[in-house]
């Protein structure tokens, strides 16, 4: 099978699914080593069908970020959700709905909220404690122990609702670099967590989960002693940040933006791409010398794209615009009209504002794999037709 290249004339987003089911898998496996359940985060590429290739390896568990993400893939048919995201009382409509139909899961981190929470969604809905286990963004700071007991207590303490457990995010993992330093804010982190529970259990309340999972832990680490499930996201797709972190190759990137080449500056080795922060996002890697890096480049190369090339990188973003700083090698090679393959920073971010992934699968269907973002754009262009 051959991706029709021809056919794409305008920012893409290329999806080589041999890569993320490669990548899924590699996940289902290792939690099943491990002993712990995987409930991947589908905030990375918020698609049903892709959604559906987990659950053919037998996902049945599913995280989300927000509640209209959550409605989403309860319509694709998934039917144990966790809204890893502090629970927005505002919702509480939208909540009751779903939580009358399926296993719904909210995450919160005060009495405030938990009051709330009573008042107001009458349906059951497993709550879960966030502890900052370091990360610093949001939960219980893991030492303020006689607090974290209070809400655990107040949750378990009769009411509709029932308590899950304590759930952690290691972000601060994307801070290290290399396979020892992210090993060791994974373990440190874990550790919290499980002294957190100890602590708990000997108080008398019961701790059923430690739900935790970054993707650069998850993809390094393959001890998660304590841990009762893995919720990591980006591994279905990889990026640069990840390979810039040591938790992936470069061959384990899924997704590429297909951008037109449309101009070419060779007295300043700089060529312009139709791809820019409407399509790829505005993060960027650090280099040398106060030098921003948006993207490597590839060439197009059957069902996906080249190694990257050498010394070519996307050094600037503007709204559509792609400044691509490119080695001599490159320059002579390139034509006004090519498609060059942007390698994105964040995959999630991109993902995200595309919207939809065309594979050589999808290509030879005549329709692109969608995405959450798709469906409501398809929607509104049908509203605009009547
Ligand atoms: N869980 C929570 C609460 C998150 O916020 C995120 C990502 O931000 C994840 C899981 C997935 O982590 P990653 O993006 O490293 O895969």
């Amino acid at each position: 099978m051959q991706l029709d290249w021809k056919q794409i004339c305008s920012p893409t987003l290329i999806l080589d699914e041999e890569i993320a089911k490669a990548n899924i898998a590699a996940m289902v496996q290792k939690s099943a080593r491990a002993g712990v359940s995987f409930r991947p985060h589908f905030k990375t590429h918020q698609s049903a069908e892709i959604g559906e290739w987990f659950r053919e390896m037998g996902v049945n568990k599913i995280t989300v970020s927000s509640v209209g993400m959550a409605e989403y893939f309860v319509q694709a048919g998934w039917q144990d959700i966790f809204i890893a995201f502090p629970v927005n009382l505002r919702e509480h409509q939208r909540l009751n709905g779903m939580a009358a139909q399926v296993s719904l899961a909210v995450l919160l981190d005060s009495e405030e909220a938990m009051n709330g929470l009573s008042e107001k969604v009458f349906h059951r809905l497993s709550v879960w404690i966030e502890i900052d286990s370091g990360n610093g963004r949001s939960g219980m700071p893991w030492d303020n122990p006689r607090d974290i007991l209070k809400l655990a207590r107040r949750i378990s303490g009769g009411g509709v609702h029932h308590f899950a457990g304590l759930m952690g995010h290691a972000g601060n993992t994307y801070a290290a670099r290399g396979k020892s330093e992210v090993l060791a804010v994974h373990e440190e982190s874990l550790e919290k967590m499980r002294s957190v529970r100890h602590l708990l259990n000997q108080e008398g309340v019961e701790v059923h989960g430690i739900s935790i999972g970054d993707t650069p832990s998850c993809s390094l680490a393959d001890d998660f002693s304590g841990a009762t499930e893995l919720r990591p996201g980006n591994l279905v797709f990889y990026d640069l940040m990840q390979q810039n972190i040591g938790a992936c190759e470069e061959a384990q990137i899924g997704i590429a933006l297909a951008c037109p080449v449309v101009a070419k500056y060779p007295e300043r080795g700089e060529l312009i791409l139709h791809g820019g922060a409407v399509h790829l996002g505005k993060d960027f890697l650090q280099g040398s010398e106060g030098k921003r890096n948006f993207g490597h480049l590839a060439w197009p190369d059957g069902i996906g794209w080249s190694k990257s090339e050498p010394n070519c990188s996307l050094i600037s973003l503007s709204q559509e615009h792609g400044v691509a700083k490119v080695s001599p090698t490159m320059m002579q090679k390139v034509n006004i009209g090519d498609l060059l393959l942007v390698l994105p920073v964040h995959s999630c971010l991109t993902a995200d504002l595309m919207g939809e992934f065309t594979s050589a699968a999808s290509m030879a269907r005549g329709t692109p794999i969608h995405s959450m973002r798709t469906r409501i754009a398809g929607y509104l262009n049908e509203i605009a037709r009547k």
